[in-house]
């Protein structure tokens, strides 16, 4: 495993005093070398706090999150220069994630150099190199971000997250404010790259068919916590949890390959309470159609229902 990531938990300061944000709230996965693991969820559901705290970005309330086997669950700025460089992300916006004063060759230029990664006589051969991955042409050096269009200043993004070899690259719904006639080539060139360089993706997204596509093994995070998490195939052929069940029935059965390049949105049944005030029992009780008394007093525990394949509901338990 590249990550393992136990019982992690973040939570905010709410506005009123006393109470918290509960953003994360007590999840474990693992991400495997060479494997895309998508982590899919509403808006809300914790999946970018996850992301963020993975990059170190925020530090954990509790849990461990570990990297190869050494423990990161430190904001980035305590961790060693060698284990930041082993983790990127590639936000969703480009936009604001690259600055629009800065060429290409600036941008890209200064993880090179923070990381040492290559002398700085070799700095402009590296960073035609980077773009030539991307598939962007070698003169975009010279260009300032800014008069880029969004597809591409994403591919610089992803060009400047490649810089410093990473093991893993955290993708924060990279493609979701792109047009969808450059997702695909976007999603196809991250796909390409996976596979030349052998990384692992933390692949956050609520686009479920783009999932379908991609990702090797998926977890689904409602209100804090993962629900369910299972090898892809496996997952769309027995979605196991009444929500992951709603999410997978707003998705249509037969996808065209036109139809494949619209991004599938998670349609709610229902709205998503507060992360300040969890339902108490099974927080997903409020909206699930299978809810029993049971779902209102205790809380599921996470159990393994089939071979890699993990659920968090109290129906599971009976099944068995
Ligand atoms: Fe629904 Fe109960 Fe399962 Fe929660 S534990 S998902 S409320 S059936
Ligand atoms: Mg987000």
């Amino acid at each position: 495993d590249v990550v393992v990531v136990h019982n992690l938990q973040k939570y905010f300061p709410a506005h009123k005093k006393n109470l918290f944000v509960r953003a994360v709230d007590g999840i474990d996965f693992t991400v495997r070398k060479n494997e895309v693991v998508g982590l899919v969820g509403e808006s809300g559901s914790g999946k970018s706090t996850t992301a963020y705290l993975v990059m170190g970005l925020y530090e954990p309330t509790a849990g461990t999150i570990s990297f190869q086997g050494q423990d990161i669950s430190l904001s980035a700025k305590k961790r060693a220069l060698t284990l930041k460089k082993e983790i990127q992300i590639v936000f969703q916006d480009p936009g604001t994630s690259l600055n629009p004063q800065r060429t290409v060759g600036q941008i890209l230029g200064m993880p090179l150099r923070v990381h040492k990664v290559v002398p700085e006589k070799d700095l402009e051969e590296k960073i035609a190199l980077l773009l030539d991955m991307v598939g962007l042409p070698e003169d975009y050096i010279y260009k300032y971000s800014r008069t880029l269009g969004g597809g591409e200043r994403q591919l610089v993004a992803i060009a400047r997250a490649l810089a410093t070899d990473p093991s893993l690259i955290v993708l924060d719904e990279p493609t979701s404010a792109l047009d969808v006639s450059v997702q695909a080539k976007i999603i196809g060139t991250l796909m390409r790259l996976r596979e030349q360089l052998g990384m692992s993706y933390l692949f956050i997204t609520h686009d479920m068919s783009l999932m379908r596509n991609i990702a090797d093994r998926i977890a689904i995070m409602y209100l804090g916590k993962i629900v369910e998490m299972a090898p892809a195939r496996d997952f769309f052929q027995r979605p196991l949890h009444p929500y992951t069940q709603m999410l997978l029935s707003s998705i249509p059965v037969v996808l065209k390959a036109e139809q494949e390049l619209k991004p599938q949105r998670i349609r709610s049944q229902g709205e998503i309470p507060s992360p300040v005030h969890i339902p108490p029992g099974c927080r997903f009780h409020t909206r699930c159609p299978q809810a029993g008394p049971i779902c209102l007093q205790e809380e599921p525990e996470m159990m393994e229902a089939f071979p890699d394949h993990r659920v968090c509901c109290h129906l599971c338990h009976k099944a068995n």
